[in-house]
């Protein structure tokens, strides 16, 4: 399909089917969302630059190869992009962070922006977007269509699960933009959830139903 990234290590199987159980605990949830958002990381940023510095170990003068964190930019969709923003940081703590607050209207399921804040001077930087759940695609197109206002050097789009019309809404918007999932379900439901899914992310991981 494209530019989807089937991020499927047995690993972060393992860790999607214990979140996806309905009786696991907001904290076990929150846990294991982070787990996986770290090892999606090295899969995600595997094209990223690096440069030589010098260094001195116990023994002698040499170079070694580093990533320079301050040119990457994760940027979450509020509020269940958190989730995945914590794991990211944890392996990637230099990195620049922008919030946008998106919130889907009930009844059309369109995105509604209440909150845009991105680092300065993104044409030198890679945006990495995060939203755990890529369903409609209304969030993730909204955002990156006000994202790409300002010219960034690249553009990522990371989530936990997706279904094939996310993806198709995705590549219709923005087919240069790769799309890096966990786990491609079956298909959306009559009111925007992914089946199977795991039910709200947002709800799931601040404990708020
Ligand atoms: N958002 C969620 O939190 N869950 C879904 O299944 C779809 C969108």
């Amino acid at each position: 399909m494209g530019n989807l990234h089937l991020i499927d290590h047995p690993l972060i199987q393992h860790k999607l089917t214990l979140m996806r159980q309905k009786d696991v605990s907001t904290n076990g949830f929150r846990q294991l969302l982070a787990e996986i958002s770290m090892l999606m990381t090295y899969e995600v940023l595997r094209d990223i630059p690096l440069h030589e510095i010098e260094i001195d170990t116990p023994l002698e003068s040499t170079t070694g190869a580093v990533i320079d964190g301050k040119k990457l930019v994760f940027v979450s969709i509020l509020r269940a992009g958190s989730g995945i923003l914590e794991g990211m940081l944890s392996v990637v703590p230099s990195a620049r962070v922008g919030h946008i607050g998106l919130y889907r209207d009930p009844k059309t399921l369109v995105a509604v922006e209440y909150y845009f804040k991105l680092p300065s001077d993104l044409a030198e930087r890679d945006v990495v977007v995060v939203d755990p759940m890529l369903a409609t695609g209304n969030s993730a197109v909204a955002a990156i269509d006000r994202i790409k206002e300002y010219r960034p050097r690249s553009i990522k789009f990371v989530c936990l699960l997706t279904c094939p019309e996310g993806v198709a809404a995705m590549q219709a918007a923005h087919p240069e933009v790769p799309i890096y999932t966990a786990a491609l379900d079956r298909r959306l439901d009559e009111h925007g959830y992914i089946v199977p899914g795991l039910g709200d992310a947002g709800d799931r991981i601040f404990g708020t139903k």
